[in-house]
């Protein structure tokens, strides 16, 4: 859901941020098939602490979520979770995080998210996972942020994702600039360049179709 125009997110907008100092992390609840799911969300945790990036996320211990979370605190960094009270059983809120913040509703959980982060990385994930990338997104279009979204398409999982995304703009759902914001690298070696190297333009509107 994206905010009214009186409910905007409290986005730093238009500020330059080259090298982020906190970046959220959407990722799967779950393992997936592909071992190397597993193996990234864990390496890009190790690489958050050792270039002394806050991790934000969703503040479960399960599926790559957890993960990412372990692999960064083991390696000292600093690790916040943001959990609606109800999931902290079914997502095994993580006892050990750097901070961790209960809030009441899944909508409150995405916008702290959000407001703590200077950049979005996206692991391989479910539902829950595109649905976070695309409230971000959909902000992204209606000028509320312009911050970083990345998208780590570990084996070629997000493939149709960046099919989809083409088509919505070929057939003129949205404009090629919504995407400006928006990088997809294979490997996690490229997370962080891609972030610096993004525009930091003023917020993009949409324009809509007057009948
Ligand atoms: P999934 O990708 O489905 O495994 O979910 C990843 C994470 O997204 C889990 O922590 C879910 O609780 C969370 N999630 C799913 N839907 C929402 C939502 N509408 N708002 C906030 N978090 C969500």
């Amino acid at each position: 859901m994206a905010p009214a125009a009186n409910e905007a997110p409290a986005t730093r907008e238009h500020e330059h941020v080259t090298a982020p100092s906190s970046l959220c992390v959407y990722c799967g609840s779950r393992f997936g098939t592909d071992p190397a799911y597993r193996s990234t969300a864990a390496a890009f945790g190790g690489t958050l602490a050792a270039r002394g990036i806050e991790l934000v996320y969703g503040g479960g211990g399960v599926g790559l979520m957890g993960t990412v979370a372990n692999a960064a605190l083991a390696a000292g960094g600093r690790v916040i979770g943001i959990i609606p009270r109800f999931l902290l059983e079914r997502e095994a809120g993580h006892p050990n995080l750097t901070e961790t913040v209960v809030v009441e509703t899944m909508h409150e959980r995405k916008l702290r998210m959000f407001e703590r982060a200077d950049a979005f990385v996206i692991l391989p994930g479910g539902i829950g996972t595109l649905e976070e990338l695309f409230e971000i997104l959909s902000w992204r279009t209606l000028g509320l942020h312009d911050k970083p979204i990345v998208v780590v398409d570990t084996n070629g999982y997000w493939q149709p994702l960046a099919g989809l995304l083409d088509r919505v703009v070929d057939h003129k759902f949205a404009d090629p600039g919504h995407l400006d914001h928006l990088a997809f690298v294979s490997a996690l070696d490229q997370v962080l360049p891609a972030i610096e190297a993004m525009p930091r333009a003023a917020g993009f509107s949409k324009t809509l179709d007057r009948i």
